[in-house]
C-alpha cells in the first residue's frame, strides 16, 4: 500500500507556481470574500491568503459583515470583476441564509471564477471543454496522476453528488475516459458497488462510513471527507486503517486532498491570469 502524500504534492505544485510567477511582469491576483465570522470559513480564507503570499501572488482578503445585503455583495463582486489587478474571485461558502449563493456565483465573471462553480464553467466541464475546473476534483486528478495509473476504462465510484465535489469529480473521471458510478444518499447496496471499484472517491461528510472490506484489493482510495470526531481528531469518510489493508494507493486525512484544493486554487488563478492576458 502506498500513501498519496497530498501535502508533499501540493508543495511541489506551489513551488512550480512560485517559479512561474517570478517570470511574470505582474503578480496574479486573487480576491477572497468572507461574509460573516464563521470560524471554519475564517481558517480556510486565512489558509488561502497565506498560500497566495507564499507563491508571490497578490492577495485581497475581503471581510464583510454577516448582515451585508445581496445588493452590496453583488456590487463588491462587480468591483472586483472590473479590477485589473484581480484575476480570480472566490466567495467563501456557505453564505448566510438571506444571500442567494447561486446569484452570487453567477455574478462572478466567468474568466475570474477560480472556484469553477459558475454555470458556464460547469457546462464547459460537462462538454469536456474545461475552462476553469472546480478545485477539489481537479486537485484529486493531480493526485491520481501521481500514481501513474491510466484511468481510461477503470471502474470509478464517486460517493457523494454535491455540486462542489461529487458531480464535477465524476465529470473529471469521465473526461479521463473512466466508467463512473455516482452515488448519493438514496443509493442502494453501496458496499457492492464499491467492491467492484478500481478507484473510490469518497465525498460524503460522514466520518469513516466507508468500511475497509468494501475496498477491492488493489483499488485506489481518495478520501475527500473532512470530519471532526468528538475527541477533536480529524478523519475522512473512509475507515483509513482498514481500507489501507486492501488499497494499492490511499490518501490520508488530514494531508491528502485538503492541501491539494488550495494549491489547485492557486493553479487556477495563474490559469485565469494567463487566459486574461
Ligand atoms: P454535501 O453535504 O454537499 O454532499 C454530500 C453528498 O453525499 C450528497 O450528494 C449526499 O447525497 C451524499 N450522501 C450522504 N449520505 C450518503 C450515504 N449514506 N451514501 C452515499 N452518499 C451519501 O458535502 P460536500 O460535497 O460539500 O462535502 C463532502 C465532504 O467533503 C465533507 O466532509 C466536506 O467537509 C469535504 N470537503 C473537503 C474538501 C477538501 O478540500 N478536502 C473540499 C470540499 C468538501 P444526496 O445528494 O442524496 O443528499
Amino acid at each position: 500500500m502506498n500513501i498519496i502524500d497530498g501535502k508533499k504534492i501540493a508543495q511541489t505544485l506551489r513551488n512550480k507556481l512560485a517559479k512561474k510567477v517570478e517570470k511574470l511582469d505582474r503578480a496574479p491576483g486573487l480576491a477572497v470574500i468572507l461574509v460573516g465570522d464563521d470560524p471554519a470559513s475564517a481558517v480556510y480564507v486565512r489558509n488561502k491568503d497565506n498560500a497566495c503570499r507564499e507563491v508571490g501572488f497578490y492577495s485581497e482578503k475581503i471581510n464583510k459583515p454577516s448582515d451585508i445585503t445581496q445588493k452590496q455583495l453583488l456590487a463588491e463582486i462587480q468591483r472586483l470583476n472590473n479590477d485589473d489587478k484581480i484575476d480570480g474571485i472566490l466567495v467563501q461558502l456557505p453564505l448566510p441564509d438571506h444571500l442567494d449563493a447561486n446569484l452570487v456565483i453567477e455574478t462572478i465573471a466567468v474568466q475570474k471564477d477560480v472556484d469553477g462553480f459558475h454555470s458556464e464553467n460547469v457546462g464547459k466541464l460537462m462538454q469536456n471543454k474545461p475552462y476553469l475546473h472546480p478545485c477539489t476534483p481537479k486537485g484529486v486528478m493531480t493526485l491520481l496522476a501521481t500514481t501513474g495509473i491510466d484511468l481510461a476504462g477503470k471502474d470509478c465510484v464517486v460517493v457523494g453528488a454535491s455540486n462542489i465535489v461529487g458531480r464535477p469529480m465524476a465529470m473529471e473521471l469521465l473526461n479521463a475516459r473512466a466508467t463512473v458510478t455516482i452515488c448519493n444518499s438514496k443509493t442502494t447496496d453501496l458496499s457492492a458497488k464499491l467492491k467492484r471499484a478500481d478507484v473510490v472517491v469518497a465525498a460524503v461528510g460522514i466520518a469513516q462510513m466507508i468500511q475497509g472490506d468494501w475496498i477491492k484489493k488493489g483499488a485506489v482510495v481518495i478520501d475527500v471527507g473532512i470530519n471532526r470526531l468528538d475527541n477533536g481528531k480529524l478523519v475522512g469518510d473512509v475507515d483509513f486503517d482498514a481500507a489501507a489493508q486492501n488499497a494499492s494507493w490511499i490518501t490520508p486525512v488530514p494531508g491528502g486532498v485538503g492541501p491539494m484544493t488550495i494549491a489547485t486554487l492557486l493553479e487556477n488563478t495563474l490559469t485565469a491570469y494567463q487566459n486574461r492576458k
